[in-house]
């Protein structure tokens, strides 16, 4: 699980920019907690 406390993505390991894409979260990513089966994440505009 990705962080529920960070301020980016709230717990969701993405979140959406402000140009409208969404990028993974860094800060969850970094930490280590991220959940691998985001299956609905595929579909999205997801820029590293
Ligand atoms: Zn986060």
């Amino acid at each position: 699980m990705a962080n529920p406390n960070c301020p980016k993505c709230h717990g969701k390991g993405f979140f959406k920019k402000q140009d409208g894409s969404v990028t993974t979260c860094f800060d969850c990513l970094m930490s280590g907690d991220m959940d691998q089966h985001d299956e609905n994440l595929k579909d999205a505009d997801i820029k590293i």
